[in-house]
């Protein structure tokens, strides 16, 4: 039953937080991330990439987004994905097994994991399509497969795009979450911003471009957003220190709704990565993250 009181938390709520109030009655748009393992801020900003470049345009970015310690993939896709830190989440390396470190119960999500964004967005809203496209087994690892619709180990970046683009075009999702380890491979096989490095980077933007021009053809009445980022960058052959190289990652919004210019000043780790998608879908901030959704005071201002 409503009551005066009520009725003025609801109005000073939704003067407060216009954005987010209005949210909740819109659908949500398509929303897609887009994850390119070892792609550190350097490597972009050293590479000729005109469909980032357009992102950076049309959207919001930082080039200073920070990986956490050790800037090794596990560990940083699970930080990514279940909003909060190593220390918490227990996935300290690449070797971590299901069950080695048991989250908190209340944090607890598929078998033994700590939750990802994957089952808070299915709990927030059970009929959500999630589908997961991934080059790399050990992403596949940190999959709550039981929140989402498809997941797919591909092991090959073009066979991930091919998905990518196919469930575009049937328009049969909600959140696309992609991962193309090329990138990385590159890194470990001749170094860090090397020429192959580089050309692998200049790969991942081909990849964007078209996964972008599908959206554009796709043309979803609800709008769509584009997230792009990274779980590190490198150092000559390798990741996993703490040099700026290997730390700095990019992390580009654009899309239906999204401002120009929201991150300039922002501080964004990459935990804040998971409240951010959530906030897309007016998921409600959950206790289990450490992060915070970057976009929402400069939305709010
Ligand atoms: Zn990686």
């Amino acid at each position: 039953m409503l009551d005066t009181k009520t009725i003025l938390i609801s109005l000073l709520l939704f003067l407060l937080f216009p954005y987010f109030s209005a949210s909740q009655n819109t659908p949500s748009p398509k929303v897609i991330v887009i994850g390119v393992d070892g792609m550190g801020a350097e490597g972009v900003k050293r590479t000729n990439t005109h469909h980032i470049d357009e992102l950076l345009e049309r959207g919001s970015y930082t080039m200073f987004a920070n990986a956490i310690m050790p800037t090794k993939s596990a560990p940083n896709w699970a930080s990514l994905l279940m909003g909060t830190t190593p220390d918490v989440h227990g996935v300290t390396g690449n070797g971590w097994r299901r069950g080695d470190v048991l989250p908190q119960t209340a944090c607890e999500g598929e078998k033994g994991i700590h939750q990802t964004i994957f089952s808070q967005l299915k709990q927030h809203d059970p009929t959500i399509r999630i589908r997961v496209y991934h080059d790399w087994e050990g992403l596949g690892k940190l999959v709550e497969t039981s929140a989402c619709t498809e997941v797919v180990s591909t092991k090959n970046a073009k066979k991930t795009l091919k998905h990518t683009l196919e469930a575009i075009k049937k328009k049969d999702f909600d959140l696309l979450f992609v991962h193309f380890d090329h990138v990385d491979h590159a890194l470990h096989f001749s170094g860090f911003l090397s020429k192959r490095y580089l050309k692998k980077v200049e790969k991942a933007d081909t990849f964007i471009g078209s996964i972008v021009e599908e959206l554009e053809i796709a043309n979803f009445p609800e709008g769509y957003i584009v997230l792009v980022t990274a779980d590190h960058g490198g150092n000559g052959r390798t990741h996993g220190g703490d040099t700026l190289g290997e730390i700095e990652i990019p992390f580009i919004v654009a899309g239906t709704g999204i401002p120009t210019g929201l991150l300039d000043e922002e501080e964004v780790m990459i935990y804040d990565t998971a409240p951010t998608i959530g906030a897309f879908f007016g998921v409600p901030v959950q206790a289990c993250w450490k992060g915070r959704n970057v976009l929402e005071k400069r939305l709010n201002d």
